[in-house]
């Protein structure tokens, strides 16, 4: 979508500090991170909301926690333990209507979150 902020990291016409990416998913460091550990996976076709997630997709939803595992290996995180988040439309905190799963780390988290 022409004028989604991720599909532009995606394509390339906006920077993003890029952990990770395979044929179908993008991970990247969060521009205002929330833990010393923060990246964001996404699928790199726009998808803008888990309403939207349809049952074609289902491999597509596994590829994003396979990702955010592979990566959080890389950032040692993985034994520590880390907490994925995702957030959809308003009571949930989406503010980006691309579909993105948060991945934080390398602190202690809390419950119930805010
Ligand atoms: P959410 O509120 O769940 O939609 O999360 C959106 C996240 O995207 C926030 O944590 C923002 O800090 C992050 N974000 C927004 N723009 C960018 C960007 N250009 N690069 C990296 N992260 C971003």
């Amino acid at each position: 979508m022409s004028d989604c902020i991720f599909c532009k990291i995606v394509s390339g016409d906006i920077p993003g500090d890029i952990v990770y990416q395979d044929e179908a998913v993008l991970a990247f460091r969060d521009l205002s991170p929330q833990a010393p550990v923060h990246f964001l996976v996404i699928p790199k076709k726009h998808i803008s909301t888990i309403n939207d997630f349809k049952s074609e997709d289902a491999s597509l939803v596994g590829k994003l926690f396979l990702a955010a595992k592979i990566v959080a290996k890389q950032e040692n995180i993985d034994e520590s333990g880390y907490r994925c988040v995702m957030n959809c439309n308003d009571d949930g905190g989406q503010t980006v209507h691309h579909v993105h799963l948060h991945v934080m780390g390398k602190r202690q988290m809390t419950w119930p979150p805010g």
